[in-house]
């Protein structure tokens, strides 16, 4: 299917001159896929639709076919959520240390920054949202599945007791595969570490707003991901603790296909709401001006 559309778009699609010349300009017998050039088209991973990957940007990344929502990398995210100015980012520098000197480690942490261009699997700052500042994380599954060690751990802490000291809203957008296990006992300990530092934040009258994004598993699920005053999921995220298989073979029962996604969650009083893309950013404005948290709490 995905050639026969290749060839069929050969008929009339116009690829710009200097894009053939990069490539190498059509020979015969090569294969057609080559004729597009490199992430010009995208595949909808659930329903297999072909579309220009412009379409799908300007659509936020959603299947305009099946409402699929594809994954955001953490830019992405900030992009389409904050207000387009003001954003300043927090601990932008911040790096593990490898402190088990665990083997490969170091070696696999080069490998992620120089693939996402990310120094961590989460940014964290203050930006505004309609107009409201808030304080934000953003975890990237695109770095290490989103794995939280102990830098993810600090810097979630550091937001949120920057929220605390500032009075301002929190926002939480994670995704993550769970424990960063190359740090061992050191991620885990990020698990206690943040929701005692949510825990005060809420004692002190802070709102936080959880947002669970696919996926949302393991020890950032069993944390702070749960603890939201308000925990909104994006259609189709999964969100649990173990994975399907492990509780599978645990439990030795068949699971329903929709378990652990944001639906089953919601139906079940994991989450408050699940949102759409679309509307995410409205639904987070309207909870800030119902939350009346404009000039702190
Ligand atoms: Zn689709």
């Amino acid at each position: 299917m995905f050639k026969d559309l290749f060839q069929k778009k050969r008929k009339y699609a116009t690829i710009p001159s200097e894009r053939l010349e990069r490539s190498g300009g059509p020979s015969e017998g090569e294969r057609p896929k080559r004729e597009i050039p490199e992430g010009l088209m995208s595949k909808c991973s659930k329903c297999g639709t072909i579309q220009y990957s412009k379409e799908l940007e300007k659509n936020l990344k959603v299947c305009p076919a099946c409402g699929h929502h594809m994954r955001l990398n953490a830019l992405e995210r900030i992009a389409v959520t904050l207000d387009p100015e003001g954003f300043i980012e927090f601990d932008s520098e911040m790096t593990s240390v490898d402190p088990l000197q665990f083997p490969g480690y170091a070696s696999k942490l080069e490998q992620q920054r120089s693939k996402t261009g990310q120094v961590e699997a989460v940014i964290t700052g203050q930006g505004t949202l309609g107009g409201h500042p808030v304080i934000v994380a953003v975890m990237n599954f695109e770095f290490f599945s989103g794995s939280m060690g102990s830098v993810v751990g600090e810097k979630i802490t550091r937001a949120v007791e920057e929220a605390t000291e500032k009075k301002l809203p929190l926002l939480i957008f994670s995704t993550s595969g769970g424990a960063r296990m190359q740090e061992s006992i050191l991620s885990l300990m990020q698990m206690a570490k943040t929701s005692a530092a949510l825990a005060r934040f809420g004692e002190s009258g802070g709102l936080y707003i959880s947002v669970i994004t696919d996926p949302t598993t393991g020890g950032v699920s069993a944390s702070f991901a749960s603890l939201g005053d308000i925990i909104i999921a994006e259609p189709g995220a999964v969100f649990g603790f173990a994975g399907r298989i492990v509780i599978e073979q645990t439990i030795r029962q068949k699971l329903p296909d929709d378990f652990q996604t944001a639906e089953f969650n919601l139906q079940h009083g994991q989450l408050d709401l699940v949102v759409h893309r679309k509307e995410m950013r409205s639904t987070l404005i309207k909870l800030l001006e119902l939350h009346d948290v404009k000039g702190g709490f």
